[in-house]
């Protein structure tokens, strides 16, 4: 067996993983870097150049997974593309948005291999991806009632709780069982249920890392984090302030959503509206349009209809009046330049009435990190083609990260009791603390962090 990490640093970025098992060679992800751009927005597949690839196998469908897709297809045209029916339904929307956006930057930024891939092409990948139902195997000739030759590849996903659609892989070849998180998170989210994933002994485990640099908070609990919010728009809401919440359009945007319906419900705030991006309603739709088929909290409840949040677009979050008791949920999550988050975000923060409230993980370099560690009286460029400007408003944190914490992670690794672990998609430090502690508490185990384009013998 053989692994290379293909993310070009130990980093949540462009996020891809070669795999070879026995005589079958496979991608797990085809990432794109949220905030790097051109070559450096792209997973290493040179370093793969020379390999057939059979299959590519897609954990869910935010950017960092997905979003290189359409470009490894046009690389490795033999390989066949397998993912959940729901991913591939968010998958598209998102690789046709990201079409618009690298056309945008294409004048932008000056790069001229923008867009990388087009509408056309997206819609031509899109047609040749095949859809796993949950918890049955399926072959790498894409069956699902695989033969059973001696060296027969199959992939079974199973529910990974972390976002609609997103799910773990076990992949089983040779005798053998690999088994690769994706984005996971084993708690109950406002709307996402815990992930259920396989409790048997794994011989490989490819596990995210997204949280290992932080300890669980002490006390934390989900129902009193959400009660803080309340409490803390009610205070923004009696001073006549507005209140901007940085989110990704698919996950966190519909958590908030369901809080904040649920806040309304328990008559814990009055009526007030709310406004979302056209990115962020489309992902809205689909899970309202899928709630009664996935495993989610508030099956019940349509947020587009419930909640019924106003739309704003690239040109409306411009001139759209900032008026106090409105609450505005915008993507994306680390206020990339030029997104409605980032735009909007320019317009209140040198007014200290208004609020931003940062609610889930954010790369302490992009720009949402940098205003959040700068905090109140700190000073922020947002946008590096527009002047610095003085941080007055009020900031606030809060945590609903949609990611596994490190002890669930650790108690989950000793479950599993894996021969080999693989540690990936985290910061060197939360990489660090998995690799220390999962060495200490799995003595058995050989615990690997495996460096960015190196081939590794399993
Ligand atoms: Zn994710
Ligand atoms: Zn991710």
């Amino acid at each position: 067996m053989k692994f290379t990490n293909l993310t070009r640093r130990t980093e949540i970025g462009a996020n891809s993983y070669y795999l070879e098992i026995g005589r079958h060679r496979l991608l797990l992800d085809c990432g794109m870097h949220p905030k790097n751009t051109g070559e450096d927005a792209l997973p290493d597949f040179k370093a793969i150049a020379d390999r057939e690839i059979k299959a590519i196998v897609i954990s869910h469908a935010h950017q960092d997974h997905i979003g290189t897709l359409p470009l490894a297809m046009r690389r490795f045209p033999g390989a066949r593309v397998f993912m959940t029916e729901t991913t591939a339904e968010v998958g598209s929307v998102l690789l046709h948005n990201s079409v618009n956006v690298m056309t945008r930057q294409r004048e932008e930024i000056g790069e001229p291999s923008y867009p990388l891939f087009t509408h056309r092409e997206t819609d031509r990948a899109s047609e040749r991806w095949h859809w796993c139902p949950l918890r049955q195997q399926i072959s790498i000739a894409g069956e699902r009632t695989p033969r059973r030759e001696k060296d027969a590849l199959t992939f079974e996903f199973f529910e990974a709780g972390h976002v609609l659609g997103s799910s773990g892989v076990m992949l089983r070849a040779d005798r053998q069982t690999v088994f690769y998180t994706g984005d996971v998170n084993f708690d109950d989210q406002t709307i996402m249920e815990a992930a259920v994933f396989p409790e048997r002994k794994i011989d490989v485990l490819i596990i995210e890392c997204t949280r290992g640099d932080h300890a669980k908070p002490q006390g934390w609990t989900r129902a009193s984090e959400e009660r803080r919010v309340a409490d803390a728009l009610g205070a923004a809401f009696e001073r006549d302030a507005c209140v901007l919440i940085p989110v990704f359009a698919l996950g966190k945007t519909q958590e908030i959503l369901g809080m904040l319906y649920k806040f309304r419900r328990q008559r814990l705030l009055p009526e007030f509206p709310i406004y979302i991006g056209g990115l962020s309603s489309k992902f809205t739709d689909i899970y309202d349009r899928r709630a009664h088929t996935t495993r989610r909290q508030l099956p019940r409840l349509r947020l587009m209809r419930d909640v019924a949040p106003f739309i704003l677009n690239d040109e409306t979050v411009r001139d759209t009046p900032v008026r106090g008791g409105r609450v505005y949920v915008l993507s994306s999550g680390m206020m990339i330049p030029k997104t409605l988050s980032n735009v909007f975000a320019r317009r209140i923060i040198q007014n200290p009435q208004h609020s931003i409230f940062f609610v889930g993980y954010a790369n302490p370099e992009s720009p949402a990190g940098l205003l959040r560690d700068a905090g109140r009286a700190g000073e922020v460029a947002l946008d590096p083609d527009k002047p610095p400007q003085r941080i007055c408003s009020n900031i606030e944190q809060f945590q609903f990260s949609a990611h596994a914490t490190r002890e669930t992670l650790v108690a989950y690794s000793k479950r599993v009791s894996p021969k080999k672990i693989l540690l990936v998609h985290g910061d060197p430090p939360a990489i660090e603390w998995m690799r220390a502690t999962l060495s200490h508490e799995l003595p058995a185990a050989e615990v690997i962090a495996p460096t960015p384009g190196v081939e590794l013998d399993l």
